[in-house]
């Protein structure tokens, strides 16, 4: 399997006010700056943050901190790499696509 492994440090966000935690901060050393991201609870989709102060709490708009950092790791598998075609017989469907050319 091909992977790329991505290293980044990951922190709850977590509400003043309510104590509510409203997703994760991950920070990833990208050349120069590192590039700060936020997903939220129940979400696959990272936005990248600029401020601090952009993550407002959505339960109750108070401020939120980030909790303890931690140390993490992602292996990302890079799907375009293994689509292709095996070794051996055509799929069935090749098959009839020549069958009827
Ligand atoms: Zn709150």
């Amino acid at each position: 399997m091909t992977a790329s492994v991505r290293t980044f440090l990951e922190a709850e966000v977590k509400c003043f006010l309510c104590a509510d935690v409203s997703g994760l901060i991950r920070v990833e050393r990208g050349g120069q700056s590192p590039i700060a991201t936020f997903k939220a609870v129940g979400s696959e989709t990272e936005i990248s943050v600029r401020t601090r102060t952009q993550l407002r709490c959505p339960r109750c708009n108070g401020p939120t901190f980030f909790d303890e950092w931690e140390q993490r790791r992602e292996y990302a598998k890079l799907d375009f790499l293994e689509d292709r075609p095996r070794r051996g017989r055509p799929p069935k469907r090749l098959v009839e696509q020549r069958g009827v050319a």
